[in-house]
């Protein structure tokens, strides 16, 4: 799972940070900007003080952590690297005219297909729409010697009418119910023109030879379903297999990895070495479990097929990547939260007989992230929770890790860019959220992840499932709900984890004026609320609105022209939160769907075109990009006598070299696979 991996951009636009506290102003954080789009560092705080094995490890895991990149471009669409090395060979050898629009144009088109690892939005899945035209595309390939293209040359009409025709390959991701799914997204997890039908039954018969079985793999997870001659076949994603040459990389690395890394460790990175040897599944729950287990190894980090957003039978996993180290001061913090986890979940207001009554297998860590790869850059989540496999989560329990210097960074590069000055009607909340924002967001994550998610229970008889597609929105309010009702809560003074209310006054001011107004930033004109966290979001908002009415808890004020969200009564807000969690439990525990139906289609779907229309020009008139990401920090080996004595650690700021530079380092896979 992925944690809160679209919120942040906005949430974080109106905090400052406390923790660390010099004075730098935006620019020094955004190296690039682009359409819809910043580019931002990030720093590895911390990195220089640790041991050298520790260095060296994370040196070797990061190698293998950008070795997959190509994996990403072709699993999100089958000409993507083919588009992706046409534009870069042009971009690298064009002697024609730069300063002209249409070049401007291709530049802005490349710098967008290197964030996406595609031709398809990152986030909201639809193809780009490039401002250059067909015909300056020709002619500004015709110029460059047929030799530089080397094999492109064969795909290059597949190469325009991917980007140019506007009827194909629309969508890399279509959920609209009815449609055949696979047909009409553009994804590469599905090929020869296999349809949902087919693939639904294929993956059906395979459960049922497999029925019974309490540890059962995560059938598909990692391959492509190809229909050849007519006969369905899943081609596995191993050495030797497809993306063999880009896993046989990674594998060189992690091998480099399992020579420094000590127990259980060592024994750990093996397990996924011999999973990517066969492509066995059964070696990669081995390989979760172990990961999930260690909760010693300082260094610590994800590689493989993992998430499977991206298809949309939920069942194909994108290839991400992600090397990171323990907070060790920030990690004070959740295991505080860990230790009373119990206290929390008796005091909690959800019916009693929907408590749990042992909390367990919760563990939290506070990150600092390292590198960033595949599915996780440029554009990261602010967390993760995994693994992803029911059983495992259930016997052994899961990791979750909040990324603290990716959050620092995404603050930094916010400050002072206008947002609260605009949307923020009374100084006192501003200054609030400037002083405790941060720590509000902080801690509303610690509560959600490591509490949240694995607080109450199902009545019995209740499977889970049974809320369908509401389930995901519904799971994430549930967690958002828990976090948001104990900010306030003065068991977090007692704790030392807050010097007062003041803390939650922020959080709730903030997260409700996002709900209800500033997250439609990020929807499209026309469109409605789509994305499971941001319909959460607005669920809570709209219906704290709503049940507060009376007591006008939440007002909606108008100044000269503009529309504001204020909340009077903090207190009141509380108590609504617990309210609401109270029912929102008892619809997963009961498996209500019809109520769980209910409160998501008439609280969290239907945008307000007015309310819209005016976040959209007053966002734009602000000049932010409601989407970030971030270019890597670059690690290099300091050999002396033929010895590492150490590994340096440097900070690029510039978002067109690394991408050239990743495209000629660290691609491996042919243009088709
Ligand atoms: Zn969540």
């Amino acid at each position: 799972m992925r944690i809160l991996s679209v919120m942040c951009v906005i949430a974080a636009v109106a905090v400052a940070c406390g923790r660390r506290s010099e004075a730098e102003n935006e620019a020094s954080w955004i190296v690039d900007r682009f359409d819809d789009i910043k580019v931002i560092r990030y720093e590895v705080p911390g990195f220089e003080q640790l041991p050298l094995q520790e260095k060296v490890l994370i040196y070797y895991l990061s190698e293998a952590a950008k070795c997959g990149r190509d994996i990403l471009f072709d699993q999100n669409f089958k000409y993507n690297l083919a588009i992706r090395r046409t534009l870069e060979t042009i971009y690298e050898h064009y002697e024609g005219d730069r300063t002209v629009p249409e070049w401007a144009a291709l530049e802005k088109y490349l710098k967008k297909v290197w964030f996406a690892n595609g031709i398809h939005h990152h986030y909201s899945n639809d193809k780009f729409v490039p401002e250059f035209s067909e015909a300056y595309f020709r002619t500004v390939a015709s110029t460059i010697p047929d030799e530089r293209f080397g094999e492109l040359n064969g795909l290059f009409e597949e190469v325009c009418t991917a980007i140019f025709d506007p009827t194909l390959y629309k969508t890399r991701l279509n959920q609209a119910a009815g449609d055949d799914l696979i047909a009409t997204s553009s994804n590469n997890y599905y090929a020869g023109g296999v349809t949902q039908s087919e693939a639904e039954r294929f993956y059906a018969d395979m459960a049922a030879a497999d029925a019974g079985n309490p540890e059962p793999v995560s059938y598909g997870l990692n391959s492509q379903l190809a229909k050849v001659d007519g006969r369905l076949q899943e081609r596995v994603w191993k050495i030797g297999g497809m993306y063999s040459p880009a896993i046989e990389k990674i594998v060189y690395w992690l091998k480099k990895a399992a020579t420094v890394a000590e127990e259980p460790q060592k024994t750990n990175i093996e397990a996924l070495i011999a999973y990517y040897e066969t492509g066995d599944l059964k070696e990669f729950d081995r390989y979760n479990i172990g990961w999930v287990k260690d909760t010693v190894s300082n260094v610590d980090f994800v590689n493989g097929f993992i998430e499977d957003y991206g298809d949309p039978m939920g069942r194909k996993a994108s290839w991400e990547a992600n090397v990171n180290f323990m907070d060790r001061e920030a990690c004070h913090r959740t295991e505080v939260i860990s230790e009373n986890a119990q206290w929390f979940e008796d005091h909690s207001p959800v019916a009693p007989e929907y408590r749990k009554e042992k909390v367990k297998g919760v563990s939290a860590k506070v990150i600092t992230v390292a590198m960033l790869g595949g599915d996780c850059y440029p554009a990261t989540p602010i967390g993760i929770n995994l693994p992803n496999a029911d059983w495992i989560r259930k016997e052994y329990g899961s990791k979750s890790v909040t990324i603290d210097n990716i959050t620092y960074a995404y603050d930094k590069a916010a400050h002072g860019n206008g947002f609260d000055e605009e949307f923020v009607l009374r100084a006192e909340d501003r200054e609030r959220m400037e002083r405790y924002g941060k720590l509000a967001d902080d801690l509303h994550t610690d509560l959600h992840e490591c509490l949240g998610h694995g607080s109450g229970q199902l009545a019995p008889g209740v499977k889970g499932g049974e809320l369908k597609s509401y389930g995901s929105t519904l799971e994430e309010a549930r967690a958002d709900l828990f976090g948001l009702y104990y900010l306030g809560d003065p068991k977090l003074v007692e704790l030392g984890l807050v010097p007062s209310f003041d803390v939650a006054k922020a959080g709730y001011a903030n997260y409700i004026m996002n709900g209800l107004m500033t997250q439609l930033a990020r929807i499209e004109p026309g469109k409605q609320v789509e994305e499971s966290h941001m319909r959460n979001r607005k669920l809570i908002a709209e219906w704290c609105y709503e049940h507060g009415q009376a007591d006008k808890v939440i007002e909606w004020v108008v100044q000269e022209g503009k529309r504001y969200v204020v909340v009077n009564d903090f207190e009141k807000l509380r108590a609504l939160f617990g309210e609401l969690l109270h029912e929102v439990q008892r619809i997963k525990s009961e498996g209500d769907y019809e109520a769980g139906k209910e409160l998501v289609e008439r609280y969290a779907v239907k945008v307000d075109p007015a309310v819209h229309a005016e976040v959209l020009e007053r966002y734009s008139a602000l000049g932010i990009e409601p989407y970030g990401g971030f270019v890597n920090p670059e690690y290099e080996l300091v050999v002396q006598d033929g010895r590492i004595v150490d590994v340096k650690i440097a900070y690029p700021a510039n978002y067109v070299e690394q991408m050239l530079g990743y495209a000629k380092e660290y691609s491996f896979l042919p243009n088709r696979n």
